[in-house]
């Protein structure tokens, strides 16, 4: 067996020592005879499952008992219709747009009320936070929507808009558990587990509990209302199991790793490497605004395609996968999630070093 650093986007790396685990359990659960994948998700053994990895999650991001976690399917881009039929209570919510994610986002909820574009860096192909401390918050918007971590462009807000006392509402996909966050800013946060936490088919949705009401969108499905879910524990339906009980083993790893400072200083030091030398190097360019880069996506390219193909499929070569940009993009992007050990980014850095004196 030999494991290759993989810098995808997603479904990205996860800790070995997780799936190590899960390899281990997987014919026999803890003295079960089956596998979590066989099991009843009303069974006793999966309801320890579930709320341990629940309480777990409380823990790592200190989440004050006046919000309600969930663990839901159909991944972060079903939240795009979920949470304005919930949440639209006036039928209008502040929207802004720092990338595709955010734009689908936006353009998914104009199908249900009035979406305002009150800020967007699209005028610069995304590569920055626009200012966001003084902006024209509707008097009626329900919420203020942003992606937190733009997984496409690299880019990160690293303060939180002023939303003028609206609720903030956050894609937090792909910065999810990278740090920690204060959880009181705002009323929902949300993300598709598979770029920093678990396999795909789970999507956590944090949401304060004066937001979870009856009083959805007419035509909302019962499958979409987070009333249902909150008061089912997540159990309404069949959860993805499999995928709950992963996660559940990720939060383990975080805290025993030391929990979200921790997480926060290695990841700074991780992405210190690679952008450092992004700016020394000659042949290499970061395409983000330094202020305002993510520290968990890293886009760079070399100004020509054709080196840039070659680059890929030589990193390839060396074990180093999935450092291709976006489609929308190109150019090349390394994730750097928390499950990415620092001796990837280094053998990163020290392959970009070799390519540059090669072929400068
Ligand atoms: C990947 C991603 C999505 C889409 O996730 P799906 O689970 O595929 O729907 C949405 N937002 C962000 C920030 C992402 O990185």
């Amino acid at each position: 067996m030999s494991r290759v650093y993989n810098f995808s986007a997603g479904p990205a790396v996860l800790p070995e020592e997780v799936l190590k685990e899960a390899a281990e359990e997987m014919l026999d659960y803890r003295g079960c005879g089956m596998s979590v994948m066989e099991m009843s998700h009303r069974s006793k053994v999966y309801d320890t499952i579930i709320k341990e990895a629940e309480a777990d999650l409380r823990e790592l991001m200190k989440i004050p008992d006046n919000y309600k976690v969930l663990f839901l399917q159909g991944g972060a881009s079903q939240q795009f219709a979920m949470i304005p039929m919930n949440l639209m209570k006036n039928r209008v919510a502040d929207y802004i747009v720092t990338g595709q994610w955010a734009k689908k986002a936006y353009q998914e909820a104009q199908i249900y009320g009035k979406a305002n574009k009150i800020a967007s860096s699209e005028d610069q192909t995304f590569s920055y936070i626009p200012d966001c401390s003084d902006l024209p918050i509707s008097e009626d918007a329900d919420y203020v929507y942003i992606c937190e971590n733009n997984t496409i462009y690299g880019t990160k807000f690293k303060t939180l808009p002023h939303t003028k006392g609206k609720p903030l509402v956050a894609d937090v996909s792909s910065c999810f558990l990278s740090e920690p966050v204060d959880v009181t800013r705002y009323g929902l946060l949300y993300g598709g587990v598979q770029k920093n936490i678990g396999p795909a088919g789970v999507v956590i949705v944090i949401i304060r509990e004066d937001l979870i009401t009856e009083d959805t969108l007419p035509g909302t499905p019962t499958m979409l209302k987070y009333k249902i879910h909150a008061d089912a524990e997540s159990l309404y339906n069949t959860p993805p199991a499999y995928g709950i009980y992963i996660c559940g083993k990720v939060f383990k790893w975080l805290k025993k790793m030391g929990g979200l400072e921790v997480m926060k200083a290695r990841n700074e030091e991780k992405a210190k490497i690679l952008y450092d030398f992004l700016d020394e190097s000659k042949l290499f360019k970061g395409t983000v605004r330094k202020e305002d880069r993510s520290l968990m996506n890293v886009p760079f390219i070399t100004g020509n395609d054709e080196l840039d193909a070659k680059f890929v499929k030589e990193a390839k070569a060396a074990g180093l996968e999935n450092l291709k940009g976006h489609r929308s993009v190109g150019g090349m992007r390394a994730s750097i999630y928390n499950a990415m050990p620092k001796a990837g980014v280094e053998a990163l850095v020290a392959f970009m070093k070799k390519f540059e004196e090669e072929n400068l």
